[in-house]
């Protein structure tokens, strides 16, 4: 062919036409069918970014979610398969094809109740983490009714956004955790209190929010931009998980089950487990705590946490994917040291955790008190192994941490 006669193969324009013609094995490409097949490219690629979540969640069943959660969180058996079901209902909602038949499904926003320490945050994360979607985690205790010192229900929007790298369609399908949400409730018994913003205020601002509305939200957050342009951003396929210690409702629940087993005194012999009086907790407890009935009912899937006892402090240590002592063999490994730790290191390190009533948080800093000496010497010596046994976890806990514990607790 002569040099001349040289065409796009894909528009056909001969090449004095054109500023750029690139030729392969048989065919030629121009330069203006390059932009417009690269603008092709880029479309395609976002539609299949917001694809990918949809083709992800169609493949995660709740025995798979479940599983997930295993890998990550040991125990709370309960709490792993609410979480799997009302997690699956919530994307197959987003998921679902538009009909007429007039059945709409419902949000299924989740309560957690449990202690602190006993993993709710570590729940809403590893969810956060299996379905790549946006975590925003949030303290209710700074949130008030608006106009009023701290942040606006609004703030929690702009946090997601921010998890978000601010793609509005990504946030608007992310997971927000709004943590001691029993601090907000209602105050109104007590009599010094005259305005509750940061009570049953900030409930009902909330309420909003849970159930699916658009809000104007302040891409920077606050009030320490007041000339920027507000995002609007649809709460509607959010999925909103809120945890809390609710210290004292083991007294409203066994209140009620001792009415109840007054009620039913003849029929009911049921044996009630003292030690976790929280897995019988029923919305209605929730309101005698202090939650508004609007707010419980837009949190529709209550789930409880269990103590954390010996056992599971002891797997805690060991067993998840990213486990304390797991972490800490990879840190020595960097040193090429062999970090081993005897099980009665391990079991001393547990009794400790529960002595001081630390629970899993104080598994870390017990760990971090007895190796702290070791991470210092070691990367500047000739060690290549280091096993921790129980007296030497003694020796160095006894050095440090434990007058610090016995002073605070
Ligand atoms: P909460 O939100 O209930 O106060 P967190 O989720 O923040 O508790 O838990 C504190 C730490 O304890 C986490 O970093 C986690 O490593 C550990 N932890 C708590 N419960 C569990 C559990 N059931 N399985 C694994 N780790 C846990």
């Amino acid at each position: 062919m002569a040099k001349e006669e040289l065409e796009c193969s894909f528009c056909g324009r001969k090449k004095p036409e054109t500023s750029l013609l690139i030729a392969g094995l048989d065919a030629h490409i121009c330069d203006r069918c390059i932009e417009q097949a690269h603008g092709i490219v880029i479309e395609e690629s976002k539609q299949s970014d917001n694809s990918d979540l949809s083709a992800e969640l169609m493949l995660k069943k709740p025995k798979e979610i479940k599983g997930f959660l295993d890998e990550y969180i040991i125990g709370q058996e309960n709490t792993k398969r609410v979480m799997s079901v009302a997690v699956y209902n919530h994307y197959k909602r987003l998921l679902q094809p538009a009909t007429d038949d007039d059945i709409e499904i419902q949000k299924s926003n989740i309560i957690m109740v449990g202690q602190t320490g006993t993993g709710k945050t570590l729940m809403a994360k590893t969810i956060a983490k299996m379905l790549n979607v946006p975590l925003a985690i949030v303290d209710a205790t700074v949130l008030t009714e608006a106009g009023y010192v701290g942040e606006d229900v609004e703030s929690i929007l702009t946090r997601l956004l921010q998890a978000a790298d601010y793609n509005l369609e990504k946030a608007e399908r992310g997971i927000v955790f709004i943590d001691e949400i029993d601090k907000i409730a209602r105050k109104s018994d007590n009599p010094s209190i005259t305005r509750d913003v940061s009570g049953e205020g900030v409930q009902q601002a909330l309420l909003k929010l849970l159930e699916g509305t658009v809000v104007n939200v302040p891409p920077k957050g606050g009030r320490k931009h007041p000339d920027q342009k507000f995002i609007e951003v649809n709460t509607e396929n959010i999925l909103f998980i809120a945890g809390g210690a609710f210290d004292g409702i083991e007294r409203v629940i066994t209140k009620r089950l001792n009415m109840q087993a007054i009620g039913y005194s003849a029929m009911k012999t049921e044996v009630v487990d003292k030690d976790n009086i929280l897995q019988y907790i029923i919305p209605r407890d929730l309101k005698d705590f202090g939650l508004i009935p609007e707010i419980i009912g837009r949190l529709p899937v209550l789930t409880y946490m269990d103590p954390l006892d010996a056992k599971t402090l002891r797997a805690i240590l060991t067993q998840p994917k990213n486990a304390i002592i797991k972490q800490y063999q990879k840190l020595f490994e960097m040193d090429e040291v062999e970090f081993t730790i005897t099980d009665s290191a391990l079991d001393y390190i547990v009794g400790k955790a529960i002595e001081y009533k630390l629970g899993a948080r104080g598994l870390r800093s017990l760990c971090e008190e007895i190796l702290t000496e070791a991470m210092f010497d070691l990367p500047s010596s000739d060690e290549t192994k280091l096993n921790v046994t129980k007296t030497y976890a003694e020796d160095r806990l006894n050095k440090s941490t434990l007058k610090k514990l016995k002073a605070v607790s």
